[in-house]
């Protein structure tokens, strides 16, 4: 039996794994993807606290993975099913198994959300992305709507922009949630025009994204955007939704968030949350180390103290 189950292999999980392998805790990671989760897909990892080189999240998250490995984490690739109690133990259902643990360390992060609006499923990978550092090479020449008006859609504007392309942010408020230095650099980026006041409302098209409707909400006028002859793209960041769903019966949850005590433990005793799917406000990368960090200290701990 492994002392400690984590699940999720984004910054939150790996640093957990690093900090509970390290204390010759025998810890087992669950992950089915790549590891590094949403932070790998960040070009430039720039306010990750001595990422001064321009470090990728994927070069960050590969060393993590790495640093884990080398102090005796086993990483399994495998998605977790369910989790369930069994008196002291914690019982872990995957696609391929089942393990048991007393401690469990739940990092599985979040995934972007979408907008709802009719023809952005069927333009996936057409025109429509969720990820400018996977997609935005197709339209370094092009014309590209980015949605959104938080700190996730002015970075990945910024960074359309600085590859060539003419951006348009597409925000649904005459203010930007973005943190003010990223929307002065945006405001001032002569790539970048910001449509206050304007939704997305539906995106046309054959086979590839073709048109789009913008909706001004002050004025009340909806106006159509056309492919002219180069690549039109729309790019999609507003907000994340926490990979959750397999905890609901037991835990509560807030909006799919995890609510936690002061060592990241849930309500229920020796289930931690920590990283992206926590309730809190700043999620930020080194937030989620954070997390990891002490949900794993306390596993040790009490490891160490009273089992
Ligand atoms: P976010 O901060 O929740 O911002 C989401 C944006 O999408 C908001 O501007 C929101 O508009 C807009 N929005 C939401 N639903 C919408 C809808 N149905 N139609 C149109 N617009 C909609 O999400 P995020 O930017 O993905 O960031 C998530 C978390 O990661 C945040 O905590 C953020 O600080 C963090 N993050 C940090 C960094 C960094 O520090 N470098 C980078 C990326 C992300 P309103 O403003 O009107 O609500």
């Amino acid at each position: 039996m492994n002392n400690v189950i984590i699940i999720g292999g984004g910054p939150a999980g790996l640093t957990a794994a690093i900090y509970t392998s390290r204390a010759n805790v025998k810890t087992l990671l669950l992950e089915p993807e790549l590891e590094g989760g949403q932070a790998a897909l960040t070009l430039s990892l720039e306010n990750y606290p001595g990422s001064v080189k321009g470090d990728s999240g994927m070069d960050i998250a590969m060393r993590m993975r790495e640093q884990a490995v080398s102090f005796g984490t086993e990483i399994v690739k495998e998605r977790v099913e369910s989790v369930e109690v069994d008196g002291d133990e914690k019982v872990v259902k995957t696609d391929g198994g089942e393990y048991r643990a007393k401690y469990v360390i739940v990092c599985t992060g979040s995934k972007p959300n979408t907008l709802g609006v009719p023809g952005e499923e069927k333009f996936v990978s057409r025109g429509v992305s969720y990820c400018a550092t996977c997609d935005g090479a197709f339209y370094q020449n092009g014309d590209v709507y980015v949605i959104g008006g938080g700190n996730s859609a002015v970075e990945e504007a910024l960074y359309l922009a600085n590859l060539g392309a003419k951006v348009h942010i597409v925000h649904r408020r005459s203010e930007l949630r973005a943190e003010g230095f990223l929307a002065d650099q945006a405001k001032n980026h002569e790539n970048i025009e910001i449509l206050w006041n304007t939704e997305l409302k539906e995106l046309w098209g054959e086979k590839a994204l073709e048109n789009l409707v913008l909706y001004n909400n002050k004025t009340d006028e909806r106006f159509v955007i056309e492919k002219k002859n180069r690549p039109l793209g729309v790019f999609i960041y507003v907000g994340i939704k926490p990979q959750t769903e397999f905890l609901e019966g037991l835990l509560d949850l807030n909006k799919g968030q995890v609510p936690v005590d002061k060592h990241q433990m849930t309500a229920v005793d020796g289930i931690y949350a920590a990283g992206d799917i926590v309730d809190k406000d700043f999620k930020q990368v080194v937030t989620a180390c954070s997390d990891g960090c002490i949900a794993a200290m306390d596993v040790a701990r009490r490891i160490t103290q009273y089992d």
